[in-house]
């Protein structure tokens, strides 16, 4: 029988399980039995409608055996089985799932220890405790079994054996003690016990173990020396009662935690857990998640939005889509309802009223679960909105802004006077007697926008103003318009709600120049304007009509065809020096004060952040000037 080599990302990984120093080495068994759990399912599911699995639901078990004194750990299930090509592609490479994403989040971690703690490292954990591995299985519907080998990085064997039943059997060789480390635990009955309690109670299959007991003898049962003999009992571990059927009271944080660990192979506890049984019209319990940090896909297609699909505890769908508002797709978790009937299609169940009604409550309450957290728990919900707060403002957005009503008080902004965080109810609560407008502005960061000469006269009033950091965050308010009562106004408007008295009396004064700066650029401007904002910049380029300089960037990028421009208009700062000098020099030297005019604007434009027409002929024109 020849020997296989493993691929090389396997490779790496076995040579991490094999000379770990890892504490809890112990995960192990969780993610043995896991993996028999998952095979169950299968089968179990199968034997829904394929009457030849000849099982029922209760037939399904996983079974320890532990032989102490050959130091062999055995775990038996009667799933679904493996044939070559699952034996190859599931245990000979690293293309399952799980080990994957473990590899890549090693590679960004470089912290492996940990990672085999937090996140378990699937079928491979187990060379952490054995020298040998073998796996005896036989797949549903195939007439050949297989047994795989290895005991290490030297490759792993495959070859054709006898086997009566469909399952699979996994043979732990546990490895001899060293002077620092024990493995003879792992061959304890009552440490096998306690390990199945700890981390696999809630599998929904009985995990049995035959328990080696002692009591006393019959006969020396009345005598004053009694005697005693041991005796064998089968005993089912687990209490089978999934977590999220068991009350909340009685179930440890750390317990959900661990679940939602382990089912979400995430690293991260979840922020908030939410627990909720409801009876009446629709019978269900639900266990969800919000997790601490998006998935490195979640802003992609990859990522899957759903929540595990059960009926009375059998699992239906892995990843019911239909369950979740799109603008709350991050909740991870399970829904398990007795309503819904396990032999119905998945195009059917998409109808279903009762699955309708589920995500209708569902999506309440999750709502309601974030409002409690932003209200109860602040530094949470900051978090929560640092990873996810961008897929509540698309919701406000998409849908042509039908959610907007539900999701208006879940936003966040960040604040120029309170320089963190802010809600839209703080920002009004806050807001001046006189101050019409809620304000905001965009640009790259905070520094930038308050280096912006439209932001001067908000900030100069003493007004907050929310910035818009993200392509969305305008769209955001421009979808919203206002927030109770209260309109949104952008920096950018050229009515800011502020009256600048000095500018009014000047207006008349400088109609003059603001024509000839206008006869001078042409078609480059909409407008120019005497500004009533500008305080101590002598420009500003402001966008007149419904497109921004925002939208104007964020169209070219993706549609350049389009040629989307935003309507300009220049203000000039009727009292600064730059203008004054221009103005001056109208009566004196006309070209000279038309050079002027061009610097000013396309001074304006680097401010707004557009690209300058032509930046050499702008050069030659400062030049000309120096
Ligand atoms: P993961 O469970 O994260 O996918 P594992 O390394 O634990 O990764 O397992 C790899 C794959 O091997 C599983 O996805 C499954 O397809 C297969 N497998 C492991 N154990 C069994 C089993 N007892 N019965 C059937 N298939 C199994």
């Amino acid at each position: 029988m020849s020997k296989k080599q493993f691929k090389s990302e396997s490779k790496r990984l076995l040579d991490l399980m094999i000379n770990s120093i890892y504490t809890h080495k112990e995960i192990f068994l969780r993610e043995i039995i896991s993996n028999a759990s998952d095979a169950i399912d299968k089968l179990c599911f199968i034997s829904l409608t394929d009457d030849k699995v000849g099982m029922s639901r209760s037939d399904f078990n996983i079974q320890i055996k532990a032989d102490k004194e050959n130091r062999i750990l055995t775990i038996t299930d009667n799933g679904i089985g493996m044939d070559k090509d699952d034996l190859e592609n599931n245990l000979g490479t690293i293309a399952s799932s799980g080990s994957y994403k473990f590899k890549n989040e090693m590679q960004e971690k470089q912290d492996d220890i940990d990672i085999i703690g937090q996140f378990g490292v699937g079928f491979y954990s187990a060379f952490m405790v054995a020298k040998e591995i073998t796996v005896n299985t036989k797949k549903y519907g195939s007439d050949t079994a297989y047994c795989w080998q290895s005991s290490g990085a030297d490759g792993y064997s495959i070859s054709e054996i006898e086997k009566d039943t469909v399952g699979t059997e996994i043979i732990l060789k546990i490895k001899d003690n060293t002077e620092d480390e024990n493995y003879d635990e792992f061959l304890e009955q009552y440490r096998l016990k306690s390990l199945v309690k700890k981390y696999s109670d809630y599998i929904r299959y009985p995990i049995l173990m035959d328990m080696t007991k002692s009591k006393v003898k019959e006969e020396t049962k009345d005598s004053d020396k009694p005697e005693y003999e041991d005796y064998t009992e089968t005993e089912t571990l687990n209490s089978m009662v999934p977590i999220w059927q068991r009350r909340k009271k009685d179930v440890e944080q750390e317990e959900y935690d661990n679940f939602y660990k382990e089912k979400f192979m995430s690293m991260d506890k979840p922020l908030r857990t939410i627990v909720t049984s409801v009876e009446g019209v629709v019978t269900y319990k639900a266990l969800l998640f919000i997790p601490e940090k998006a998935p490195y896909d979640y802003y992609t297609k990859e990522y899957k939005k759903g929540l595990q699909l059960y009926s009375s505890g059998v699992l239906i769908m892995d990843n019911c889509e239909e369950l979740l508002p799109e603008h709350f797709r991050f909740v991870k978790g399970i829904v398990d309802s007795s309503d819904l009937s396990l032999n119905i299609s998945r195009e059917m169940l998409q109808h279903d009223r009762h699955l309708i009604t589920i995500a209708q409550n569902i999506e309440k309450k999750i709502k309601n679960e974030l409002n409690a957290m932003l209200t109860g728990e602040r530094e949470n919900y900051e978090k929560f909105f640092n990873a996810f707060g961008r897929q509540i403002k698309y919701g406000v957005v998409s849908d042509y802004g039908m959610h907007k009503q539900e999701l208006q008080n879940l936003l966040m902004f960040y604040s120029s006077t309170e320089k963190k965080l802010v809600t839209l109810d703080e920002y009004v609560d806050r807001m001046k007697e006189e101050q019409k407008f809620i304000y905001y502005a965009m640009g790259e960061n905070a520094a930038a926008i308050d280096n912006l000469p439209q932001t001067e006269l908000i900030r100069s009033k003493g007004y907050e103003m929310l910035y818009c950091t993200e392509e969305v965050d305008e769209f955001t308010l421009q979808t919203l318009m206002q927030y109770k009562e209260k309109t949104f106004c952008s920096a950018n408007n050229d009515d800011l709600g502020i009256e600048n008295e000095e500018s009014k009396d000047e207006e008349n004064d400088s109609t003059a120049i603001l024509t000839f700066v206008k006869e001078t650029l042409g078609d480059k401007v909409a407008e120019v304007v005497a500004s009533k904002k500008l305080v101590s910049h002598p420009v500003l380029l402001t966008a007149k009509g419904g497109i921004s300089f925002e939208m104007e960037r964020y169209f070219n990028a993706v549609q350049p065809e389009a040629g989307m421009k935003a309507q300009r208009v220049l203000e000039l700062n009727m009292n600064h020096n730059a203008v004054k000098t221009m103005t001056s020099l109208v009566e004196t030297d006309i070209e000279k004060a038309k050079k002027y005019a061009e610097v000013l604007y396309s001074q304006a434009l680097l401010i707004a952040g557009l690209p300058l027409e032509n930046p050499s002929e702008y050069t030659d024109l400062i030049c000309s000037l120096i």
